[in-house]
């Protein structure tokens, strides 16, 4: 439905129930997509250990994967298997994680995932200094010549905010509520693009 509806990614929320209050899916039901899925697997690990699981995940089929900077002391290591596995590495940052926490691993990653809710819960509200954050962000990035980096942000995006959100520098977006809580996904979908687009 989603692929039907012009999705570009499919963006794969692992909970473990330590990292964050709730459990839902693992690299078995990652590689079960998959299997159907005809465009990429953007995978978010909202779990402890990323580095000991990463290796689950590289095999089940992410195209993306994403660890979060406060579930391990060894992020270097792990955006570091990422890559060496031949796909994109991204780092995953709390509302409350500084920006600054990505300034020694920029060499090493393609995408910063900004959360813009607690992660754990769908149905969150955008929590607004995000923007700013993002606005931080970019102007990182391109004071260090690592403007290649994607910024993806994550948490109650909807129609009403995403022209703001792609204003801050964002350009890739999670959208949950935002797009399975409305009548029609397709039109939803569709008139995000053109919003993000002007
Ligand atoms: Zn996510």
């Amino acid at each position: 439905m989603l692929e039907e509806c012009g999705a570009d990614l499919l963006h794969i929320d692992v909970m473990d129930g330590h990292f964050v209050p709730n459990i839902t899916i693992g690299p078995v039901v990652v590689e079960a997509i998959k299997e159907v899925a005809t465009i990429p697997l953007d995978v978010h690990l909202m779990i402890s250990d990323p580095d000991y699981y990463a290796e689950s995940f590289i095999n089940a089929g992410a195209d993306y994967l994403t660890v979060h900077a406060e579930s391990t002391p060894h992020v270097h290591r792990v955006v570091q298997k990422i890559k060496a596995a031949g796909i994109k590495a991204g780092v995953s940052l709390n509302p409350h994680t500084p920006i600054s926490i990505l300034e020694n691993i920029l060499d090493n990653i393609d995408l910063v995932l900004i959360m813009s809710v607690n992660p754990g819960f769908g149905g969150q509200s955008f929590i607004p200094h995000s923007l700013e954050k993002i606005r931080q962000l970019k102007k990182m990035l391109i004071k260090n010549g690592a403007n290649h980096i994607e910024i993806e942000v994550d948490g109650g995006i909807k129609l009403e905010n995403i022209k703001a959100v792609s204003d801050a520098g964002c350009d890739i977006f999670v959208s949950g509520s935002g797009i399975f809580k409305v009548e029609n996904s397709q039109e939803i979908i569709k008139k995000m693009k053109t919003l993000i687009s002007e």
